[in-house]
């Protein structure tokens, strides 16, 4: 794992410290003397992660990181504060400036590391999907990034904790963030976790005869929770158990006996990122669902169709099942546009699809081709089902006038149908389509309004 990490301290030697160990893990380091370098630095040069000491003459660590996380082009850099171990409301006054995790001087080695590793996980995850985002360039960051700061309705956590005593405390620090359900045994945790949509789970390792790590290693292999945060709550000294926990893919912990500040401040950070990654996630899924989708009519486009139709005849040759594609064209559709006016012609267009739609069968794939003509491919279905289900579509267009939204007129429209299905003589999708093609131009000739399969 390759990082840059910023260190920010006005001390030389505590930059040289921290420098030294980070080295030891071959990340790269940079390094800023006081909070306006520490901006600079961060507005210029790719920067991973930033460790901010928070006591500095000019301006302190907690408007450093109020800028920061103002600023769009460095708000999603995560923040490690450093604070002193004496001063437990910095790490409330931390968080309320936007840090994403604290470090108590002086800093412990394996704290250091597995705080900086886990952060940097995080964030090459958010960065890939920021990453085909832009790509797409679909959404604005700035948009996201907004809706994060106003993300701040009430966390949902499952609580894994075998003490009573124990659930009560961790409730009760949680109740201002977060709905708590607390449950003490873990293999019903593990199936409430899959069933229900938490944004967190806390594992309390106070266990009589039970390994925690097995739920959190459980909890990692399981589709349905796979994205879900884990905060392991670990005994003191149990540094192994924390190393291992971390390599599982938990993604922090914090030490018994709970500093309910900490707990809270360390609770809000994964399920503020769980929110920001969902967002990253689903916009990505809207982007890919706009990419395959013609948005005149709602179908799949060709580019869609061009890649499906390669998998479905591929599975259907290895299966020996068959396939049938279908292709139509709205007869004479020029004289409608000529006559009543492009938007007239897109209204017959989506009217069109819409009764394609609630012609085919849910397995079927209906696309818009192009101009005003479809393709639907028909998995599982020969050559004489297909045809009645295209004659089905044929009299839905003939005996159901269109009518036109804008003027009333009803338009009594005809459609065309080619036909074609798999057989041996076919060895590629780009066949079955051809075959289909010229069925269509068969059926225009010999006077449209009707369906002509391709000759075995
Ligand atoms: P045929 O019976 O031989 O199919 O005659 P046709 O008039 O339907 O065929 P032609 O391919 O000559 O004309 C298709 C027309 O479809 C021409 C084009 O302007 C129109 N068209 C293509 N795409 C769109 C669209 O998105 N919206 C509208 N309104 N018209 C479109
Ligand atoms: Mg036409
Ligand atoms: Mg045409």
């Amino acid at each position: 794992m390759t990082a840059r990490i910023l260190v920010v301290d006005d001390v030389p030697a505590n930059v040289k410290l921290l420098e030294a160990r980070l080295l030891a893990e071959y990340f790269d380091v940079l390094s800023a003397a006081d909070g306006f370098e520490a901006l600079a630095v961060c507005e210029h040069h790719q920067v991973d992660i930033v460790l901010l000491d928070v006591m500095m003459p000019g301006m302190d660590g907690f408007e450093v990181c109020e800028r920061l996380k103002e600023n769009p082009r460095t708000s999603h850099i995560p923040v490690v504060m450093v604070t002193a171990l004496d001063q437990p409301t910095d790490r409330v006054r931390g968080l309320k400036a936007g840090a994403d995790d604290f470090l108590t001087k002086p800093v412990n080695d394996l704290q250091l590391i597995s705080r900086v590793k886990s952060l940097v996980r995080l964030k090459t995850l958010s960065d890939e999907l920021r990453m085909r985002m832009e790509t797409a360039n679909s959404i604005g960051m700035d948009d996201l990034l907004r809706a994060e700061g106003k993300g701040d309705d009430v966390g949902k956590v499952l609580l894994v904790d075998g003490r009573a005593s124990s659930q009560e405390r961790i409730i009760r620090a949680l109740n201002p963030i977060a709905e708590v359900s607390a449950m003490s045994d873990p293999q019903a945790a593990l199936f409430e976790a899959a069933e229900r949509s938490f944004e967190l789970v806390i594992v309390n390792s106070n266990f009589d005869d039970y390994d925690p790590l097995r739920l959190c290693s459980q909890l990692r292999s399981l589709d349905r929770t796979r994205f879900l945060p884990i905060l392991l709550i670990a005994e003191q000294g149990a540094d192994e158990m924390v190393m291992r926990a971390l390599d599982l893919g938990v993604n922090d912990y914090i030490v018994r006996p709970v500093d309910a500040n900490e707990l809270v401040a360390r609770s809000l950070t994964q399920i503020r990122r769980k929110r920001y990654n969902d967002r990253l996630r689903a916009s990505v899924k809207e982007t890919i669902e706009l990419a395959v989708t013609d948005a005149l009519t709602g179908l799949n486009n060709r580019r869609y169709l061009d890649s499906h139709l390669k998998a479905l005849f591929k599975r259907a040759t290895v299966r020996g099942r068959p396939l049938s594609v279908l292709i139509t064209d709205i007869d004479r559709f020029k004289l409608v546009n000529d006559t009543y006016g492009h938007d007239a012609g897109d209204e017959v267009l989506r009217e069109f699809a819409g009764r394609i739609r609630s012609t085919v069968r849910g397995a079927d794939l209906a696309c818009r081709f192009g101009g005003e003509e479809f393709v639907i491919v028909m998995p599982d279905t020969p050559e004489d089902v297909a045809a009645s289900v295209a004659e089905r579509l044929r009299s839905s267009v003939e005996s159901m006038p269109f009518v036109l939204r804008s003027s009333g007129q009803a338009l009594n429209l005809t459609a065309s149908f080619g036909l074609s299905s798999r057989a041996i003589a076919i060895e590629t999708p780009e066949q079955l389509m051809k075959q289909a093609d010229r069925a269509l131009y068969e059926a225009k000739k010999t006077g449209r309004n009707r369906v002509v399969a391709a000759a075995a």
